[in-house]
């Protein structure tokens, strides 16, 4: 039970605070035992102090020479011994006149010594013989010419009594005490983190299937509701990447499965006719084709997953960004002149960005590709590399159709088309904008689509000018 309850936080809680409750009881019982204890020794001191100053008024010597004590009235008052007060009383040289009963014919010591200077009056603690403690205090004491020392005692018992009381019911009060709030402090803590149980037990039963439900936060201002709120936003990013990991998929396999249902109906169909070799060269033609769109698709998605896993290390270069747009412009260059069209590219040749060239240019490429594929024959391309302030901008415009307002955030959503037959037909893969995005995001940039711009569109990347190298080629 005790191992058990150490293993809960409930339990460590309400371990730890009756401890601190404990220490703190203890100290407070050792400061009240002591304050206690030095008051009640005032309290008699003061008393035996008034007492002694009684008795000194009813010192008289007997005709004999001995002592007697009486009042100045010569009535018999009560002796010194009824009321619990031990007396004795010496001469000038130390010799006994009187002891009280009580004393057992000893004194509690030698006599006080009436050469200190200052004479001592302050109280003092003594054993009886019989082991009873009392408390004494001397006086000198001048009567009739002569000087008597006497010493008064009162015995100690009942102030150690009293403070043993005391301690006793703070010995067993403050454990009770303890005790009973330990369990009150077990039963609030056990109430204050019933939350957390009912969460555990919630969180166990959501699954990659139920990952749409959510615990339920009672207060979401307190830590708890904090922890609960925090579980559900990650909740919520789990969802988002599980939805679209199964898009992925799903979209990726639908993708494969259009070539692969293409490659065998070709090869079917002409398994079934018998033709000559210009028929079969044209089928095997038809064939390849379809293989090097699976090619480019599967480059693709190992591209994007690459990328997911964060598995691609850039390697960062100083780039000519203007020298990179040429270079990628000619790459596409034999599929612009089937269509009549000429990629120009123009701008600052002085302008660099530190980007992977390799990364950089394959976004460059997909973007220039793109016009080039959805551009009507004849219409030129324009590639244009300029800088904004501490921006360097690339901008890729065409005269193409288009893509209007309600597809422009969405195209760059993997596997997005806007005209699915036209553009699967063009040998696109849906993918080209999301690799573009990925790679100028992973080199620090951003892309955006600019669709209103009169006919076509532009898509403009837009990098951190590497301000060091550009400044080292201007000066
Ligand atoms: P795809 O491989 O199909 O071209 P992308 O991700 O590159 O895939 O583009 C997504 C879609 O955005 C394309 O299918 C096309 O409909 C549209 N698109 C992209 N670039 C252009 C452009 N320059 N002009 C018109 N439509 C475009």
């Amino acid at each position: 039970m005790s191992r058990f309850v150490g293993r809960t936080l409930r339990g460590r809680l309400t371990i730890l605070y009756g401890v601190l409750l404990a220490l703190a009881l203890a100290l407070y019982a050792v400061g009240t035992s002591v304050y206690l204890l030095r008051d009640l020794r005032k309290q008699q001191d003061a008393s035996l102090d008034r007492e002694i100053e009684t008795v000194e008024g009813l010192i008289a010597l007997s005709p004999d020479g001995g002592i007697e004590l009486r009042s100045e009235e010569g009535e018999a008052r009560e002796g010194v011994s009824e009321r619990g007060y031990l007396l004795e009383i010496w001469t000038a040289d130390g010799k006994p006149m009187f002891l009280s009963e009580g004393l057992d014919g000893s004194s509690l010591g030698p006599p006080p010594d009436l050469t200190q200077k200052p004479f001592d009056r302050s109280p003092h603690t003594y054993r009886l013989r019989n082991g009873t403690r009392v408390r004494a205090a001397a006086r000198r004491h001048g009567i009739e010419g002569r000087v008597l020392l006497l010493r008064l005692a009162v015995s100690e018992e009942p102030l150690w009594d009293e403070f043993w009381d005391m301690v006793s019911v703070l010995a067993i009060g403050l454990p009770v005490m303890v005790l009973l709030i330990g369990f009150a402090g077990y039963a609030v803590a056990g109430q204050a983190l019933q939350p957390v149980e009912e969460m555990a037990q919630r969180a166990r039963k959501i699954s990659a299937e139920s990952l749409n439900d959510r615990l339920t936060i009672q207060n979401p201002g307190d830590e708890l509701g904090h922890l609960g709120l925090a579980f559900n936003e990650t909740l919520a990013r789990l969802e988002k990447s599980f939805e679209q990991l199964r898009r992925f998929t799903a979209d990726a396999s639908h993708e494969l499965r259009t070539p692969l249902t293409a490659i065998r109906s070709v090869g079917e169909v002409a398994l079934q006719n018998t033709g000559d070799a210009a028929y079969y060269r044209d089928i095997i033609g038809s064939m390849l084709e379809e293989v090097n769109r699976l090619t480019r698709l599967v480059e693709s998605l190992l591209t994007m997953s690459r990328a997911d896993a964060g598995q691609i290390q850039l390697q960062r270069t100083t780039v000519e960004v203007l020298d990179l747009a040429k270079e990628s412009a000619a790459l596409l260059e034999v599929l612009a002149e089937e269509k009549h069209q000429t990629i120009i590219v123009d701008g600052d040749p002085s302008l660099t960005v530190r980007a992977d060239r390799l990364i950089l240019r394959q976004a460059l490429i997909n973007l220039i590709d793109n016009a080039v594929k959805y551009s009507p024959s004849g219409e030129d391309i324009e590639v244009r590399v300029r800088a904004i302030g501490k921006d360097v901008l690339i901008e890729v415009r065409d005269n193409g159709p288009g893509i209007s307002a309600e597809h422009a955030d969405k195209v760059f959503q993997r596997f997005y088309r806007i005209d699915k037959a036209r553009t699967r037909a063009e040998g696109g893969t849906g993918l080209g904008l999301s690799i573009v995005e990925w790679a100028v995001s992973a080199n620090g940039g951003s892309v955006e689509l600019n669709p209103g711009l009169g006919p076509g569109c532009t898509f403009t990347i837009r990098l951190p000018l590497d301000t060091q190298e550009s400044t080292a080629q201007n000066a």
